[in-house]
């Protein structure tokens, strides 16, 4: 697509730079090179982005909100060269000819935009879209037809399902008495009338977060079809920075298989490994109206289908071009307005109309906004949104003037129960909290500590306020991905019945290649981490040499903060043969110190869920952690008494603690070694699968459009 100029703030305008609060490491899947988030310093960005007089030139030739109400004939070269080639080719093609305007113009004077379409869809990858298209089609109309005959069908599926009866009792009496009695006599016959959750629901604070009611394993698969949008800004494999990235990947994957249909829209970023790129087929694209003064942008529509989940790329060079997904705010709050604003557009341009819309953390959080004021009146409207916080750290917080033109929101959102922050800031992921229709974050406790102060980085009251529809779903590990059973990266495969012979086996050999020296009776702890001030690692920092006792190695894994890095290198040196420190992003030496490691350090100052902590265990690794966040949902502290447990936990945030906790699980290993082994095999035994919280979050979409 054409590359646009970019748009430059005056100096009037120009943002004051924020610091970012904190810097993540960007690893593309596999293959990609590692890309390096750049923290540089942001004036010169922002120096770049002067809006005057390019305004002008780049005057909106388009429809207003775009997508099917008017989608533009795109140019008819571009289009054509984006459907033979990959897109690049075409990008350059159009960009060389100067682009949108000229070619557009032309084409709408040649043919309406439906002819433009077709002639690029006539072209080869597009055969495929239609080929899919036209199998999509047998299902809408399914679901059309499903969705006509709601409730009453729905209910009597579920009615009909395998064991309904008892599945409305079971809801039923979690609710209301009078609800309960009322859904009982309804149940076989219509669905219950559950209460939508409402923004205006009084504060309920943590109650809300209490377990989401759960449908029976087996009737959940004739529960009704539900369609839905997941909408992110990282998706293992393509690009990954953290957790976000395994849930984008493996939640939708579940979800096929609670019944729902699920299309990821995600940003077309450079970074994202030419393997995948060439995979995609073009699917569409128009032009766009973004900013307060109706500047218009680009938007392809790229798709590829993999395991039953439909992904959309949007395409726009000038806001993806960059080797990483996020780089500073200057750029990136641009980009993700554009995002969440032309993700419902594309959904509207491909008439996809979801019936619910899951958006995921700030860079999404526009979606609501703009689905309850620029998008009401399309078909999108009746979808409900649900957003999730999956670390309330990054929320996309920047002076009103730059958001209200990048955005071109409505003036009345600028107020201090939607997006305005302090005096004269707007916060992207708090105007969305306030207009989805739900909120879910990634553990229960999690859900509870963000409305306290000291968790809440700030947004604790508005959380509050909207506690009424906030609910905790504990992350899961996908087990294709995470299985030590057909892990290849490992040295030995391993299962329950032999990780008591093989874990030896595995750990023999991380020692041999990480330089370490080679003992099965060294206690190796593991720490897997991007090396940031969340982690905890200002304690691991300060009691390291009282660990260090000539029986214990320590391994780390791990990018980010210079000091933490710098720290960890020192180590090393320090205790040369007993402790490795990678400073690096590694997909297979994670997979290999989740094998080989005795156990696995999570000291986190927060934790809104961890998936390492989760790997672990399935790996066999007593993890030790602190009781925060999703840790102390997934960690059962073991109990010396009744040998129960899952790994070793602490409370308050400090080292002494920390280093209590390494002794106690240094003196079971050392001197309890059977019951060490039994809880290696708890630890691999516990349920850690998407599949519980997958249902969770079926029950949810239910709920919502019942
Ligand atoms: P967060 O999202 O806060 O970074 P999570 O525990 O939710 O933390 O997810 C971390 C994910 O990133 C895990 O899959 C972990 O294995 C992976 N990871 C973190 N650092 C590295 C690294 N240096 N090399 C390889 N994988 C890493």
């Amino acid at each position: 697509m054409p590359k646009e100029k970019s748009v430059k703030l005056s100096d009037k305008s120009k943002p004051t730079v924020k610091p970012v609060t904190e810097e993540r490491k960007v690893e593309p899947a596999p293959k990609a090179v590692a890309v390096e988030r750049k923290a540089e310093p942001v004036k010169k960005e922002a120096a770049k982005k002067e809006v005057t007089a390019e305004v002008k030139t780049e005057k909106a030739v388009t429809a207003e909100i775009a997508g099917k109400t008017a989608p533009k004939a795109e140019p008819a070269v571009a289009q054509k060269a984006m459907a033979e080639k990959p897109v690049k080719a075409a990008e350059k093609t159009a960009a060389a000819e100067n682009p949108v305007k000229a070619a557009e113009k032309k084409a709408a004077a040649e043919k309406p935009t439906k002819a433009a379409e077709k002639t690029a869809t006539a072209a080869k990858p597009a055969k495929a879209v239609e080929k899919k298209a036209a199998a999509e089609k047998p299902v809408k109309a399914a679901e059309k037809k499903a969705a006509a005959e709601k409730p009453a069908k729905a209910a009597e599926k579920t009615a009909t399902a395998e064991k309904p009866a008892k599945a409305a009792e079971k809801k039923a009496t979690a609710e209301k008495p009078a609800k309960a009695a009322e859904k009982k006599t309804t149940a076989a016959k219509k669905a219950p009338e559950k209460k939508a959750i409402k923004e205006s629901e009084p504060v309920k604070a943590v109650e809300e977060s209490k377990p989401v009611e759960e449908t029976p394993a087996e009737a959940h698969n004739a529960t009704p079809r539900r369609s839905v949008a997941f909408i992110g800004s990282e998706c293992y494999p393509f690009v990954k920075t953290g957790g976000l990235g395994d849930v984008m990947y493996a939640l939708p994957k579940a979800l096929v298989k609670q019944n729902c249909d699920v299309k990821v829209i995600l940003p077309k970023y450079k970074c994202i490994p030419w393997e995948y790129q060439e995979k995609m087929v073009y699917r569409g694209s128009f032009q766009m109206d973004l900013c307060a003064d109706g500047r218009s942008f680009y938007v392809g529509i790229m798709e590829y289908v993999w395991d039953g989940v439909v992904y959309d790329f949007i395409d726009n060079e000038e806001f993806f071009s960059d080797g990483n997904p996020y780089t500073n705010l200057v750029d990136d709050i641009p980009k993700y307005c554009y995002f969440a604003k032309a993700a419902l557009a594309a959904l509207n341009y491909m008439d996809w109309i979801p019936d619910i819309i899951h958006c995921h953390d700030w860079q999404a959080a526009l979606v609501p906004v703009y689905l309850r004021t620029q998008f009401v009146n399309t078909k999108l409207t009746t979808a409900k949104t649900i957003l999730t916080i999956h670390n309330l750290r990054f929320q996309g917080i920047y002076d009103i003037p730059t958001i209200r033109y990048w955005s071109g929101l409505p003036d009345h959102v600028f107020n201090k129960d939607v997006l305005k922050v302090k005096y004269k800031d707007a916060n992207m992921l708090k105007g969305g909290l306030a207009y989805a229709n739900a909120i879910t974050t990634v553990s229960q406790t999690y859900a509870g500590e963000i409305q306290s102060a000291y968790y809440g980085e700030t947004l604790d009251a508005h959380l509050r306020y909207h506690s009424g529809k906030l609910r905790g779903i504990v992350n899961g590990i996908d087990y294709d991905i995470w299985n030590p059973d057909t892990d290849d990266r490992l040295y030995e495969n391993y299962n329950i019945t032999n990780v008591l012979d093989k874990k030896k086996e595995n750990k023999r050999k991380l020692q041999e290649e990480l330089g370490l020296a080679q003992d099965d009776h060294k206690f190796v702890i593991g720490l897997v981490s991007r090396l940031t001030n969340q982690k905890g690692l200002d304690l691991v920092a300060s009691i390291l040499p009282k660990v260090m006792d000539g029986h214990t190695q320590v391994v780390v894994l791990g990018t980010g903060d210079r000091n933490y890095e710098d720290t960890f290198r020192y180590y090393e040196g320090a205790y040369k043969g007993d402790v490795c420190s990678n400073i690096m992003y590694d997909e297979t030496r994670a997979h290999r110190i989740y094998a080989g490691a005795d156990a696995l350090l999570v000291p986190s100052r927060f934790e809104p869920c961890g998936l390492t902590q989760l790997i672990a265990m399935h790996y066999g690794t007593v993890p030790i952690v602190r009781e925060t966040g999703g840790l102390k949902d997934t960690v059962e502290p073991y109990n010396m008494y009744s040998n129960m447990g899952n790994g070793f936990t602490f409370d308050r945030y400090e080292a002494g603690l920390l280093l209590d906790a390494i002794n106690r699980a240094k003196t079971l290993y050392f001197e309890s070694r059977w019951c060490w082994d039994e809880m290696v095999q708890r630890d691999m035994d516990k349920d850690l699968s998407w599949e519980k919280s997958a249902k969770q979050y079926k029950d949810l979409y239910l709920d919502l459009t019942r």
